[in-house]
């Protein structure tokens, strides 16, 4: 059987609840993807009957393939083996081989088995046993009017392991895959984007095309199916016409971070950074250290806050402050030098700004952030106006700090 639609279903109360995440659905998105089956249904649902029917109930109507996790375990809440029965019209049966495997498992941890997990062993009528090495709840394969359905344990590794072992197998050889490539861009908006990409997107019939506004950054995404030992020839087509559009503002065409690029790009120029914060307290310096090996190009940074210690530590002058204000180019432009100085390095960048809810009156509301870069050239700072809450704007004078050090690089670089 090759299934040409798939879904999924997450089984599980906890995870509708704010803190826990469908991870299962993502894995197996990547891996039926893999083998070029794309996933159009995906439905978290919690431990009750009903709402277990419902699902599965849609899930066989409309698709070829559904794989469910969770729900396999031996307590009350543990129901996904009777709504399957239910479902499919079939009783549930004790399984003996599942039995004696459930009661050795018990054996071996020197304990003897609790009565209800005796409700493990149970399946609905000939389906299939998948063997769970890495825990007690099997998973169950059934193949309704020609149809494929799967369910797994929730345990996201025991999960991984059937899926890996079991369930790729027994679906055949698609002769398909998807080829996927992400594309990041800054200093855009996504309405921007759209525009400059709406005649590109037009002609690109063949591949899956989504763009994503990720917090301080817009994504495209491009999926193409691939047939037999085929490459990616349309993705390798859009690319180039993409980067020719969007330029410098294109950052990544992989799924490497800002922080990431900005640091190849100081590791290639051999330089080092240093930065002076005030509206991102220090955020700059923590995207830059999330990189492991950023020892190697960054030497530290200074959050000075207040005007004072703009002052003392890194000699932003009282003058500057007194005739332009700590949220102005003047200042900004002061602090990237002033540290550069400070920890002697290649380049010093620069944040100073209001992140809201208060601004500084009416030629500066919330959102106005002075970035500045002190570097071998001549010196530059940019004013930024951005948009969103106080968190918002401080994420996004991260990213637009590192994406102006970025271009400053490039540039260096041409
Ligand atoms: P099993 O079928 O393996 O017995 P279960 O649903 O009965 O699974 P739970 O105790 O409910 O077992 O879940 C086991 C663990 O797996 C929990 O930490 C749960 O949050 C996690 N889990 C279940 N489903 C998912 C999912 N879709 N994505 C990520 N984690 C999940
Ligand atoms: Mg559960």
């Amino acid at each position: 059987m090759t299934p040409r639609s798939a879904e999924f279903i997450a089984i599980g109360s906890e995870l509708l609840e704010p803190c826990r995440y469908d991870t299962n659905g993502s894995y197996i998105a990547l891996r039926l993807g893999e083998i070029g089956v794309p996933l159009r249904f995906r439905t978290v649902v919690g431990d009750r009957l009903d709402d277990l029917c419902v699902a599965f109930r849609a899930a066989l109507a409309r698709s070829d393939l559904v794989i469910a996790t969770g729900g396999l375990g031996p307590t009350i809440d543990d129901l996904t083996r009777e709504a399957l029965a239910d479902v499919l019209g079939l009783p549930l049966i004790e399984d003996p081989d599942l039995l004696r495997g459930l009661e050795e498992r018990f054996r071996r941890f020197g304990r003897d088995m609790p009565p209800r997990n005796r409700l493990q062993a149970l399946v609905p009528r000939g389906a299939e046993v998948l063997a769970n090495r890495n825990g007690s709840a099997a998973g169950l394969l059934l193949r309704p009017g020609g149809k494929v359905i799967a369910v797994l344990p929730g345990v996201p590794h025991e999960m991984r392991t059937m899926m890996e072992e079991s369930v790729l197998p027994r679906l055949g050889r698609t002769g398909r895959r998807f080829a996927r490539r992400v594309f990041k861009v800054a200093g855009l908006g996504e309405s921007e984007v759209d525009r400059a990409l709406a005649e590109i997107h037009a002609g690109a019939q063949k591949v899956d095309w989504t763009i994503l506004a990720a917090p301080a950054q817009i994504e495209i995404h491009l999926r193409e199916t691939i047939v037999g030992d085929g490459h990616a020839s349309e993705i390798e087509r859009l690319d180039r016409e993409i980067s020719g559009v969007l330029g410098v503002h294109l950052f990544a065409r992989d799924a490497s971070t800002m922080e990431e690029v900005v640091g190849r790009l100081l590791l290639e120029a051999g330089a080092t950074l240093a930065t002076a914060e005030s509206v991102t307290g220090g955020g700059i310096a923590r995207a830059i250290t999330r990189v492991p090996g950023s020892s190697r190009y960054f030497r530290g940074g200074v959050v000075c806050y207040s005007d004072d210690a703009k002052v003392r530590t890194i000699g932003v002058r009282p003058e500057t402050l007194a005739a332009h204000g700590a949220v102005s180019a003047a200042a900004a432009r002061e602090m990237a030098e002033g540290v550069r100085r400070l920890l002697d390095t290649t380049w010093g960048i620069a944040s100073t700004g209001y992140a809201g809810p208060e601004g500084g009156g009416e030629t500066a509301p919330p959102g106005t952030v002075h970035l500045a870069l002190s570097g071998p050239g001549p010196g530059g700072a940019e004013l930024v106006r951005l948009p969103g809450d106080r968190d918002m704007v401080r994420e996004r004078a991260v990213q637009a700090a590192l994406d102006l050090l970025r271009r400053a690089l490039l540039g260096a670089a041409a």
